[in-house]
């Protein structure tokens, strides 16, 4: 349950436990050639039961499903091109000249913007600084795969004389190029708010 009430921070641990069960893994079957784990690995799940009207729904949904794991069968009606996006940007705060990470924003499709406000203390209290600039991170300069599609309604799944509604799909890292248009695909998704 708490997977379809946080997809985000759920998906988001266990990608983030993935390097030690890799390394335990490797500790178990191969102890004498134990490399540091890969990265750019996540967790994909399979076989959740299919409760129809709980995540899985026949239309696409409204605000009122938003950031929850939802399911919807429908129709591939176009794919954009698949492109790179930076994994995440070091900014350098302009007061402290202490570094902060910020990563893509999936609302803003995959652009990164500068940090808000800056975390760290100075004298104890916090930073009051809101000036930023981008600086080089050689150490990190990694790129994922990013493609946006467009999903319609499954027609047929609709009563006669409705209209289809259409969303927005982000496809990352190994989804990216994996279906074309015409396909018939089940997405399961994280409904969010996109900002153009
Ligand atoms: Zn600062």
């Amino acid at each position: 349950m708490q997977l379809l009430a946080s997809p985000e921070s759920t998906l988001s641990m266990l990608d983030a436990s993935l390097p030690n069960a890799q390394t335990r893994v490797q500790a178990r079957i191969m102890p004498s050639e134990l490399r540091p784990p890969k990265e750019n690995l996540h967790v994909r799940i399979q076989n959740i039961p299919i409760i129809e009207g709980e995540y899985l729904l026949k239309r696409i949904p409204s605000a009122d499903h938003l950031h929850r794991l939802l399911a919807v069968t429908g129709t591939v009606t176009r794919t954009n091109q698949a492109r790179l996006i930076e994994r995440r940007r070091l900014f350098r705060c302009q007061k402290c000249f202490k570094t902060v990470t910020a990563f893509p924003d999936d609302r803003q499709f995959g652009s990164i913007s500068k940090p808000l406000y800056c975390p760290h203390l100075v004298d104890d209290i916090p930073c009051p600084s809101n000036r930023f600039e981008a600086v080089m991170d050689e150490a990190n300069n990694c790129q994922d795969d990013y493609q946006e599609i467009r999903l319609q309604e499954d027609t047929s799944q609709l009563d006669i004389g409705a209209v289809p509604r259409s969303i927005a799909v982000i496809l990352k890292h190994d989804l990216v190029d994996k279906c074309q248009p015409g396909d018939s695909v089940m997405v399961m998704y994280e409904t969010s708010v996109f900002y153009s």
